[in-house]
C-alpha cells in the first residue's frame, strides 16, 4: 500500500517558503479563528509530489489505455479543451459579478445553449443540471409542471423501459412519480404492444433511451412518440450518450419534448472520478416557460440573467451549473463544427460494429444486428461451459492493460458485457483489443482458474465491491 500522507509527517518539514509579509498583520476576532491547529501531515515538497504522483498511477484514465466502459462515453478528451477552459478570464469569475463584467462568460453559455438546441432539435434549454440524473429530475419536474400548467392533476405515472439506465427511474420517483415498466421484445426494442396496454391518461410520459443500453436504435420511435402523445403524455430523451446519432438525428425529429445530454460523456469533460459534471436540459417551444431559473438570455442591451419567469420550476442548483465543463464543451463543439460530430458519431458506430464482428465467433451476441455506438455481449457459453463469469473476464481484461467494460448491465442480458469504443480509438486499438478478448474466451475453455483468480497484475486483486458502496470510507482519521 501507499504510504498515507500522514505516516510521512516528520516535525518541522514543510513543502513552502513564503517571503516575509510586506503588510500589517490583522488579528481576527476569535470567533472567526479556528481553536486548534488544524492537524496537517508535515512534509517536504518532494514528499508530497511523490506522493500524489504514485497515488495517481495506481488508477487507470483514458489518456493511459483503451476504456470501452458501455454507455460511459469514455472518449479521449483534447487538451485544447482544458487550455481554453483554463484561461483566467474563465476561472477567474465571481458568481456574484455584475452582468455588464461578466458579458463574454454569458455569451459563452448562451451560445452553447443554442448550439445544444441545434443539435437536439429544442428550442430552449438549462445548463444548470450538474449531472445526468440531475438533468433527467429536472426535465420530468417539467413535465410535470406542464400537466400542471394545463390542470390535470392525475397523471401520477412515469413508464420506464426495462432496459432503462437506473437513474431513469430515480429520477422520477423522485419527481414523485409511480414507475411503471415496459418490458422490451425479443428484438431488444421497446414492447409496442405491451407500451400501448399501458399508456392511459394517468401517464404522464415515457422516458426513452435511443439509442437504448443495448446500443438498438428504437426504429419505431415515431409509432412509440404517437402512442404516448395521443394519450397526452411527453415523451423524454435520456441524452446520455448522443454520441451515436450527433450530427445525423435530432430527438426533436424522434418526437420527444424534453432531453437531457450528459457534457462529462459527449462533450469532452473527463469524467468517471465523481469530478464535476453537467447535465443540460432542452425543451421544444411550449416548455420553454418550464426551465430552471434564471435563464441566460439575450436583449438589445446584451446577455442577462432572465428572473422573471413565473411558471418556472425554479432554481435546481446553486449559481449557474458547473461552469468550467461549458467551456470544455463550447470549445469542442466549436473545433468540430457540424461535419466533426458528424463524423465522431459516425466513428463511433463503425468502431464498435468493429469489435462486434471481430468477437462473434467466441462470444454470443443476444441482440446480433447492427448495434449504435456500443453493443452488448453474453458471456454464456462461457458460464455454462466452463464456469467462467463475466466477471472473471472482465478482471482478466485488467491483466491486459484495459478499463473493463460496464457488466451485467442493462440487466435484461444474461452474463452482460457491454462494449463502446467511442471514435477516438485507432484501428490498432481495436484491433488489439478484439485479440485480447478472443485469447480470454480460449483461456476460459483451457485454464478456468486462471480467470477465477484475475486479475494478477494490479495494485489491488479482487475488491469487496459490496462493502466499499455499502461502508464506504471516505475519509481518513487518525487511529
Ligand atoms: C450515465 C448515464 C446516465 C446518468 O448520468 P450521470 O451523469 O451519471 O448522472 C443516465 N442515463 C444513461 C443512459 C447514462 O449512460
Amino acid at each position: 500500500m501507499a504510504e498515507l500522507i500522514f505516516n510521512l509527517s516528520k516535525e518541522g518539514k514543510c513543502a513552502f517558503s513564503l517571503p516575509e509579509s510586506q503588510v500589517p498583520s490583522y488579528e481576527f476576532d476569535n470567533k472567526y479563528t479556528r481553536m486548534e491547529d488544524a492537524q496537517l501531515p508535515e512534509v517536504s515538497e518532494v514528499d508530497v509530489i511523490r506522493h500524489f504522483t504514485n497515488i495517481s498511477r495506481h488508477n487507470y484514465g483514458v489518456d493511459q489505455g483503451f476504456y470501452p466502459l458501455g454507455s460511459c462515453t469514455m472518449k479521449y478528451n483534447p487538451k485544447l479543451n482544458e487550455d481554453v477552459a483554463k484561461l483566467q478570464g474563465f476561472t477567474a469569475l465571481h458568481p456574484y459579478q455584475p452582468e455588464y463584467q461578466v458579458q463574454g462568460a454569458l455569451k459563452a453559455a448562451y451560445d452553447l445553449q443554442q448550439y445544444l438546441c441545434e443539435i437536439t432539435g429544442m428550442s430552449g434549454a438549462t445548463l444548470q443540471p450538474a449531472a445526468g440524473a440531475h438533468g433527467e429530475m429536472t426535465g420530468i419536474m417539467i413535465i410535470k409542471a406542464y400537466h400542471q400548467g394545463r390542470k390535470d392533476y392525475k397523471r401520477t405515472k412515469m413508464i420506464v423501459p426495462d432496459s432503462a439506465h437506473g437513474t431513469n427511474p430515480a429520477s422520477a420517483a423522485t419527481a414523485g412519480y409511480d414507475i411503471v415498466q415496459v418490458k422490451s421484445d425479443d428484438k431488444g426494442l421497446v414492447d409496442i404492444e405491451a407500451l400501448s396496454s399501458i399508456m392511459d391518461e394517468e401517464t404522464a410520459g415515457l422516458m426513452l433511451t435511443n439509442p437504448n443500453t443495448l446500443g438498438l436504435f428504437e426504429s419505431n420511435i415515431k409509432k412509440i412518440a404517437k402512442i404516448v402523445h395521443d394519450m397526452g403524455g411527453l415523451l423524454y430523451y435520456d441524452g446520455a450518450n448522443l454520441n451515436a446519432i450527433m450530427g445525423i438525428a435530432r430527438p426533436f425529429d424522434m418526437g420527444f419534448d424534453v432531453v437531457h445530454l450528459n457534457l462529462h460523456k459527449t462533450m469532452s469533460t473527463p469524467h468517471g472520478g465523481g469530478g464535476p459534471g453537467s447535465g443540460p436540459v432542452c425543451v421544444r417551444k411550449d416548455l420553454i416557460k418550464y426551465l430552471p431559473k434564471p435563464v441566460i438570455s439575450k436583449n438589445n442591451d446584451g446577455y442577462f440573467l432572465d428572473y422573471d419567469r413565473k411558471e418556472s420550476i425554479g432554481r435546481v442548483r446553486a449559481f449557474y451549473g458547473n461552469y468550467l465543463v461549458y467551456i470544455r464543451a463550447l470549445t469542442y463543439i466549436l473545433t468540430m463544427g457540424p461535419e466533426g460530430l458528424k463524423k465522431a458519431s459516425e466513428t463511433a458506430v463503425l468502431n464498435a460494429n468493429y469489435i462486434m464482428a471481430g468477437v462473434k465467433d467466441n462470444f454470443m451476441i443476444p441482440y446480433d444486428r447492427f448495434c449504435m455506438h456500443e453493443f452488448v455481449l453474453s458471456g454464456s457459453n462461457q458460464k455454462d461451459n466452463y464456469g467462467v463469469s463475466t466477471l472473471d473476464m472482465a478482471k482478466r481484461l485488467l491483466d491486459y492493460g484495459y478499463h473493463p467494460p460496464t457488466i451485467y448491465f442493462p440487466m435484461i442480458v444474461h452474463e452482460g458485457m457491454m462494449i463502446e469504443p467511442t471514435e477516438t480509438e485507432s484501428k490498432e486499438t481495436l484491433d488489439e483489443f478484439i485479440q485480447v478478448m478472443n485469447k480470454i474466451a480460449k483461456e476460459a475453455e483451457e485454464d478456468a482458474d486462471l480467470l477465477h483468480n484475475s486479475p494478477h497484475t494490479t495494485y489491488v486483486r479482487r475488491l469487496d465491491e459490496v462493502a466499499a458502496a455499502r461502508n464506504p470510507v471516505l475519509r481518513w482519521e487518525k487511529d
